[in-house]
């Protein structure tokens, strides 16, 4: 499948007249593969885990975010490819728009894959999701060590899976309280971004109101 085939269903979802998240015109695969997990504050709030494979971000919603207690199960819904691009999206969606609320990287970096055969031979990673179950080191500014996704429902139709923390090293107490939770990209909460962002949304959904702003 090609990149621009993979984003169909992300495109088809939105409206990049009125929103500033990314169309996803050049995806390009850098050396180590990037992973970025945000906090998004839309209809519910919820943290959106994204693994670079093969040219796009395969992504997951996460309801409880990411755990470092690798008591913790977290729950992750996948949802569309998003282009590469996104993994720098912080912003407003305005509402009304598919996602609609306010977006901050929460951590990014990148990830090592870690899934091999029984023979203890590596496994592409593209491989080990289709097979539901694949392994990774992710080397962020927040998450640390190995973590593990695994499919437990759904193989072609809806899917749920679970997030978990699955060595020691990186272990922590969970995940923070998402409304308090700084940005890695800019230090900033989802409330400073929506403060500073939201106008600019909404100048995007009305430009005729940008002239008059300029003026008074
Ligand atoms: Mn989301």
């Amino acid at each position: 499948m090609s990149e621009k085939d993979a984003l169909h269903t992300y495109r088809s979802k939105r409206s990049f007249d009125v929103t500033d998240e990314p169309r996803g015109e050049d995806a390009a695969a850098g050396e180590e593969p990037r992973f970025v997990v945000q906090i998004h504050d839309a209809s519910t709030m919820h943290f959106d885990f994204r693994l670079e494979v093969d040219g796009v971000l395969k992504s997951w919603s996460v309801p409880k975010g990411p755990s470092t207690d690798p008591h913790d199960r977290r729950l992750a819904v996948p949802t569309e490819d998003h282009p590469m691009e996104y993994r720098e999206f912080e912003g407003v969606i305005p509402a009304g728009e598919y996602g609609g609320g306010t977006v901050i990287v929460w951590d990014e970096g990148t990830y090592q894959p870690l899934s091999h055969d029984r023979r203890g031979r590596p496994v592409p990673f593209a491989e080990s999701l289709e097979h539901g179950h694949a392994t990774f080191r992710l080397h962020g500014e927040k998450l640390h060590g190995e973590f593990a996704l695994t499919r437990f429902r759904g193989g072609d139709g809806d899917q749920s899976w679970l997030l978990v923390k699955a060595d020691k090293d990186g272990v922590g107490s969970g995940t923070p309280d998402p409304r308090r939770a700084r940005s890695a990209l800019s230090g900033r909460t989802l409330g400073q971004v929506a403060q500073e962002e939201a106008p600019k949304a909404e100048e995007q959904r009305h430009p005729a109101t940008r002239g008059r702003q300029a003026r008074g």
